[in-house]
Formats: C-alpha cells, structure tokens, sequence
C-alpha cells in the first residue's frame, strides 16, 4: 500500500505561475489524501531561476515541501535527477510548474498505478501534437530511426509527465548520464509501463524554454545517445558512393582502351568532388557529436551541483549520497 507520493517538479524562471502552481499542489495534495489516502511531500527544484521565483514558491507553499537549489541553470534533464535524488516517496509523480500537466491527469495516473500493482510507471502521452504537419511526421521519423536498433522502444510524445513506484524512481538515480535525454533514460530502464493520453494545457505565463534550434539539438542528443544509426546510414551511403565511383571508373577506363573516347571531364568531377566532399564533412561533424558524447561523459562531473535546500518541514531532511 503506498503511503507518501512525491511530487518532483522542476522550475526555471517560472514566477509568473508560481502562485498558481502551489493552489494546484495544494489542490492536489488534498484530492490525493482523500482518494488514496497518501500524503504528499513536495520537491521543487530551483534550475539556477533568476527572477526571485525560488522565494515566491518558498513564500506560499504550506505542507511538507522542500526547494531543492542548483547552483545555475543545468537543464530540466538534470533538475529532474536531482527531484529524483531527493525523493523517497512510494510513489513519485514527476510534472511541470508552468501549469500545463494538469492536476485531472496526475490524479489519473496515480489511480492507476494503485490500482493496477502489475504497472509500475503511468506516463502521459501527447494525443495532439500542436504544430505543422511538417514537423509532426520529423517527429515519426525520428522515432522511427532512433527506435529502430535497441531492444526497448522509446514511445512518442511522452516526456517527463508520469507516475512511477519508488522502486523506478531509485533505479533511475542510478543512471548518472551527463548528457541526459529523459525519454530515452525512462524507456531504457524498463519495468511495465502503460501510457495515459492526454492534451497540454497551454503555459499559465512566462515562455516556452523551446526554441526550435533547441528542438535540433535536442533531437542530435537523443541520438547520440541512444543510436548508432545516424552512423551506419552515413557509413552505408559512403560505401555506396565508393562503389559507384569504382563502376564509373571501369566504365571510363575500358571506354578510354577500346574505343579511344575521350573522357568527358569537368562536370562529372565537378559533381563528385562537392558531393564526396559534402559526404565527407557530415560524416566528420557526426563522429564528432559521438566523440563529444564520450568527451563529456569522460569527464565524469556531476549531472548538477546543489547551492542549497529549503524545507518547509524541517521533520525529514534528506542527503542524497
Ligand atoms: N525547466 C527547467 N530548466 C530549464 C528549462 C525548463 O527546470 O532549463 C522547467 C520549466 O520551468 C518547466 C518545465 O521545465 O516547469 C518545462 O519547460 P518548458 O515549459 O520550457 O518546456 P515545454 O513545456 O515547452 O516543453
Ligand atoms: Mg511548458
């Protein structure tokens, strides 16, 4: 039977619905304690905000809640770690505080894990993809390729909004990943999941921290991390390059001893000179993300550093290891 649910959620400048996103807490809290008769114990994590966001939250939370403080900005990726690090709840639910996970949905999730004890995780998926058509079939390609070479599938649409046990929670601090692609990273750990559809609310204020130069790179990361793909196709369409090099080179040679043609020169070389070339530098700058990649994770620096923590109830102080 679980008894505490944690409610991990990251913020990043988000004063503008910071008293918003405590009314829906508190509202959650008490629907939670009514439903399934757990308590809540709320760990925000401050992702280096500069706009006094941290002392709004700390001002109007009530319950037990702490405020966990990166020392800067590393990333919802690893703001998420380190809710993850702090929480010992039997269940975790892990949300937005720009109010588009709503509070239905949440309520949604957790029902069903307690009451399905063969799922482990509940995560939301995006029913309804906003934006061009453009981008939501490079989206189903980018699954497609990236779920097309490892033995787990990462679901489309679905991102960090989800109910997991205790025991997943733990099991994901221990994947210490400095390049993190949570959609990856959950997909990777396994245990039974089940998806719950749902549709975003649109931001409460502030703005998206989406660009869609950010979406790109986004996008580059979860393939270096999670697929050798992008190298094999390259690698495959190098090899057929050099094989239609080779067969126009018998072509012109046996062209040249039998029949005396002279070989048409400039155009072709042109041709294959920019298209090799092209070839050439996209290969580089890819083996390069991957170098990078191993670079970086070499380093072994920690996914985030914490300035400090407050707490609204001084009762359980934690330590992550
Ligand atoms: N966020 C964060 N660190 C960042 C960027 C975002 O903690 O560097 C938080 C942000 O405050 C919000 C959540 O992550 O609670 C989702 O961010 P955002 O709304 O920008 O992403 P979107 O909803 O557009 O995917
Ligand atoms: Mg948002």
């Amino acid at each position: 039977m679980a008894e505490r649910l944690d409610v991990i959620a990251p913020f990043f400048n988000e004063a503008e619905s910071a008293i918003a996103f405590v009314g829906l807490l508190d509202r959650l809290e008490a629907a939670v304690a009514e439903r399934f008769g757990m308590t809540v114990r709320k760990i925000l994590v401050d992702d280096g905000s500069h706009d006094g966001s941290a002392e709004t939250f700390a001002a109007a939370l009530s319950g037990s809640w702490e405020i966990v403080r990166l020392s800067r900005n590393f990333g919802k990726e690893a703001a998420v770690l380190a809710g993850l690090d702090h929480s010992r709840g039997d269940l975790v639910l892990i949300m937005d505080s720009d109010l588009q996970h709503s509070m239905d949905i949440s309520l949604k999730m957790i029902g069903e894990l307690v009451d399905n004890p063969e799922i482990d995780v509940v995560f939301a998926q995006n029913d309804r993809r906003e934006g061009s058509w453009r981008r939501s079939q490079l989206a189903r390609l980018f699954y497609k390729l990236i779920n097309s070479s490892q033995r787990f599938d990462i679901p489309e649409n679905a991102g960090d909004f989800r109910v997991m046990r205790g025991a997943v929670a733990r099991a994901l601090t221990r994947v210490r990943d400095k390049r993190r692609f949570n959609k990856g990273l959950f997909a990777w750990a396994g245990f039974r999941q089940k998806a719950v559809l749902y549709s975003p609310e649109s931001r409460a204020g502030g703005t998206s921290k989406w660009s869609r130069f950010n979406l790109i790179a986004f996008s580059i990361e979860g393939f270096t991390s999670f697929s050798v793909i992008p190298l094999r196709i390259i690698s495959l369409i190098g090899l057929l390059a050099a094989f239609a090099g080779l067969a126009y080179g018998v072509k012109v040679v046996f062209e040249v001893l039998f029949f005396g043609i002279a070989v048409p020169g400039y155009p072709s070389i042109m041709v294959a000179v920019v298209l090799l070339g092209g070839l050439n530098l996209a290969l580089l700058g890819l083996i390069g993300e991957y170098v990078w990649v191993t670079l970086s994770e070499s380093k072994d620096r920690p996914v985030y550093i914490v300035r400090d923590v407050l707490y609204g109830n001084a009762a359980e102080q934690v330590t992550p290891g």
